[in-house]
């Protein structure tokens, strides 16, 4: 494009321009950008003609990653209907309340997730869409779509409550595509010979999450490179195995995704000369993991970056480089071009560098709002379209530093505690593998500070708290501790879910 795309529908039609090059990878398959679109025409025409899908209609996603859930995705977006993506990993009575909340006309499903489902017609993965998929004389419905017109909605993870339905438009998401067209021209204006479309993604995060559906996959169709898809559950070896056949460059997880490759251990022993960018995100991840990750991951020695981001904002609001993570430990880095960022205090006060607070956002990207809740958007969007994320943090050099959800501060006798900065403290440990600081009530300070400790080899409440005194300000200093071997329970980006977390 010479200038921005308008609609989703758009950006498919001109993906035709990359024919024969390959869009979609799996282990056992190769579809061209070609087939692709001729896939798509032929679902979508398949969703208008028999289900009466239109403009406006919600057609919901439940199913585990396949070339056939973005093949949905996109037949659903050109007939300017919305693509709800619902998470594969939802029970029966999450799958029902959110059936009950978006309304969809029709659900795409796996066999696991149709199973879950009732009330409501299903097309399914593994046989309907591959049918529907097989008519060849099917040209791509045309439809006039408003920019600003609704066009995917995802759910928010649900680390702080009910999963929310973030609303994301055409603009929002040709912004982002915009985003990476131009991040592709400043590099090459650079010496950056790469042509964006010699690029192999992996993608090995949820296609219910915008760091695999707005991130990895719709940009791809608008560059021409390719997404290799990784299917099957997150298992190391197969994984590792991919990237290195594939000859993947850029490869994206969540950090319970980095901590398992590195318990798979001995990462030399793959190929993965090919990898440019290795790329942690949706959750923090310790300066401590990260330089093992550098010193045991070759990829990472060169390519780590942490990229910061929420549903709500549809891409990252910062990216922090190699450099920037070397230079800063603890920094998500500088915010990405195009996104305005205030730290704000309480009365909504923009504060000075250095100081914590909320962090504000605006942006092209910046979703339309929470579906059909305009309590819960006007408590996140202001009127001027500032999105408030909820995330405290500080903004010193044009970095961003995170230090708490605002829900996970600790108040601690007139003391703010931010528990990243002791988890991370905590995380330089050699025997702890993973922790989370919470406040636990206590009857003079309001809050108490505890530790929920997941250690690798024996060690004991003394030493750790001797451990993180020797880092700490005495009051930072956790006086509440469980320690164990048991992982702690994480939801589908790799958060810890803090409310089932044990108490110490
Ligand atoms: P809910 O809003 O339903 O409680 P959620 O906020 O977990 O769920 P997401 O949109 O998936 O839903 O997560 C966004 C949050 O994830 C951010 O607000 C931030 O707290 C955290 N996050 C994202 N990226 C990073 C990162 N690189 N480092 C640290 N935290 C991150």
């Amino acid at each position: 494009f010479a200038r921005r795309a308008r609609s989703l529908g758009e950006v498919l039609a001109a993906s035709a321009r990359h024919g024969e090059r390959e869009y979609l990878v799996t282990a056992d398959r190769r579809i061209t950008f070609a087939a692709h679109a001729r896939q798509v025409a032929s679902v979508a025409c398949a969703l208008r003609d028999e289900y009466g899908i239109g403009k406006g209609d919600r057609v919901a996603i439940a199913a585990a990653n396949s070339p056939e859930w973005i093949v949905a995705f996109w037949a659903t977006v050109s007939l300017g209907a919305i693509a709800v993506g619902y998470n594969a990993w939802w029970s029966r009575p999450e799958l029902k309340y959110a059936l009950g909340h978006t309304r969809p006309s029709l659900v795409v499903a796996d066999a696991k997730r149709a199973a879950l489902l009732d009330g409501v017609p299903v097309l399914t993965v593994e046989e309907d869409i591959p049918r529907l998929a097989g008519r060849s004389d099917a040209t791509l419905p045309s439809c006039a779509v408003a920019e600003d017109d609704p066009a995917v909605i995802l759910y928010t993870s649900g680390t702080t409550g009910r999963p929310k339905g973030a609303v994301h438009t055409h603009r929002n998401l040709t912004s982002v595509i915009e985003f990476h067209r131009l991040n592709s021209e400043v590099a090459r204006l650079l010496g950056d010979p790469t042509e964006p479309s010699a690029r192999r993604y992996l993608l090995g995060v949820p296609l219910f999450h915008i760091a695999g559906l707005h991130n990895l996959v719709v940009p791809r169709l608008a560059d021409g490179s390719t997404v290799v898809v990784h299917q099957g559950g997150f298992a190391a070896e197969r994984v590792l195995r991919l990237v290195e056949a594939e000859r993947v460059t850029n490869w994206g997880v969540v950090p319970t995704m980095a901590h398992r490759l590195l318990e798979h251990g001995n990462l030399a022993r793959y190929d993965l000369s090919s990898l440019t960018a290795f790329t942690l995100g949706a959750a923090p991840s310790s300066p401590a993991f990260q330089q093992r990750l550098r010193a045991e991951l070759p990829a990472a020695q060169q390519g780590l970056v942490d990229s910061y981001g929420l549903t709500e904002s549809s891409t990252a609001i910062s990216v922090a480089t190699s450099a920037d993570l070397t230079a800063s430990p603890g920094t998500v880095g500088h915010p990405i071009a195009t996104v305005e960022l205030e730290i704000r205090d309480a009365f909504g006060e923009v504060m000075p560098d250095g100081s914590a607070g909320e962090i504000c956002v605006r942006s092209p990207f910046t979703m339309l709002g929470y579906w059909e809740d305009p309590e819960a958007t006007a408590a996140v969007l202001d009127e001027d379209r500032w999105l408030h994320t909820g995330d405290i943090g500080v903004l010193s050099g044009g970095q961003i530093r995170l230090t708490a959800r605002r829900s996970d501060l600790i108040l601690h006798g007139g003391e703010n505690v931010y528990p990243a900065e002791v988890e991370n403290a905590l995380a330089e440990h050699p025997a702890v593998r993973e922790c989370i600081v919470l406040g636990v009530p206590h009857v003079d300070l309001g809050q108490e500070v505890a530790a929920v400790v997941v250690v690798s080899a024996a060690v004991g409440e003394e030493e750790l708290r001797a451990f993180a005194a020797e880092r700490l300000a005495y009051f930072k200093v956790p006086s509440r501790w469980r320690i164990g071997t048991e992982p702690l329970p994480r939801n589908a980006t790799g958060k810890v879910v803090r409310s089932e977390v044990p108490r110490p």
